[in-house]
């Protein structure tokens, strides 16, 4: 009863927190150039196995890795309203039960019976999105295999490029711990605090955009992709490791901050070094994703 207690009070603060972040957040999603270095590097370090059309389209995976932050709009509310919950997944409140489920139905439903009254915005649905538009990749790249129809091919090629593109995005965003936790912008209210955390609602920004546009470059990303690309054969248990991981790291990003400030001028290593090692780890899952999607779509053998 304490536990449902303390989840209600969470929930209600999480509302708020959410509420709060809406307007600004389409400019604060790792930022534009967060975002296209990210996909950029993943997209430049493809196996020569993959097809040559998907290959040859590093600009445009680059270009459509912010993608989903250009349909954040407060004037179009159908559209935001459909997608913005898509870009982060709220660990503090999600029980194994939720993220067990099948699908976001599923997922939505068990979260509901746990007590939150709109489970979309309050724990977000970044995992089920991630999932999702990567079987859609993997399908996509099944029908590329066995379309004989030249002109049906270039059609297809066209939807996997968009698609893995799209997929880029969620990935990238899983890379950041602020996109994993309750605490995405500051240190929620309602929740214990005994180290003082920052709570300053700019902090997101101040990390992912101001921060990350000044200070990373390209060439920090690139060398940070492994030689090796793995086969995640397991897509959803890679996914929620990736997920997972990146969560833990989300006290050390706020001790960086304790300490330096994330801001265009911060020159200390170490959160060069922290911002350096997430978005690497952003363009390592996504170019193994792509990869996976390539490997899984083949006929069984
Ligand atoms: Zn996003």
């Amino acid at each position: 009863m304490k536990i449902q207690n303390a989840r209600l009070a969470i929930s209600a603060a999480v509302v708020l927190a959410v509420g709060a972040v809406s307007a600004s957040s389409a400019l604060a999603v790792w930022g534009m150039h967060g975002h296209t270095i990210s996909g950029r590097a993943a997209a430049t370090r493809l196996p020569t196995q993959m097809p040559l059309f998907f290959r040859e389209a590093t600009a445009q995976l680059a270009y459509l890795n912010p993608e989903p932050d250009r349909w954040r709009a407060d004037t179009l509310r159908a559209m935001d309203e459909a997608f913005k919950y898509d870009h982060y997944i709220d660990w503090e409140v999600i029980p194994d039960s939720a993220i067990a489920a099948r699908d976001r139905w599923g997922y939505l439903a068990v979260l509901r019976r746990t007590g939150l009254e709109r489970p979309e915005r309050e724990a977000g649905l970044l995992f089920f999105r991630v999932l999702e538009l990567h079987q859609r990749l993997t399908t996509e790249f099944r029908l590329w295999r066995t379309t004989t129809d030249p002109e049906q091919r270039r059609w297809i090629e066209q939807r996997i490029i968009n698609d893995a593109g799209i997929l880029g995005h969620y990935v990238t965003d899983g890379a950041n711990p602020h996109h994993t936790s309750v605490h995405h912008n500051g240190w929620a209210k309602g929740y214990p605090n005994p180290r003082n955390y920052t709570t300053d609602n700019t902090f997101h920004r101040r990390f992912e955009s101001d921060f990350v546009g000044a200070r990373i470059t390209l060439q920090d990303i690139q060398p940070r992709i492994n030689a090796t690309p793995r086969h995640l054969a397991d897509t959803r248990t890679e996914v929620l490791a990736y997920l997972r991981q990146s969560h833990s790291q989300l006290e050390r990003l706020y001790q960086l901050d304790q300490r330096n400030p994330f801001n265009q001028q911060t020159t200390a290593p170490e959160n060069k070094a922290f911002a350096v090692e997430r978005l690497a780890a952003g363009a390592n899952m996504l170019r193994d994703l792509w990869w996976s999607a390539w490997l899984n779509s083949a006929p069984a053998q």
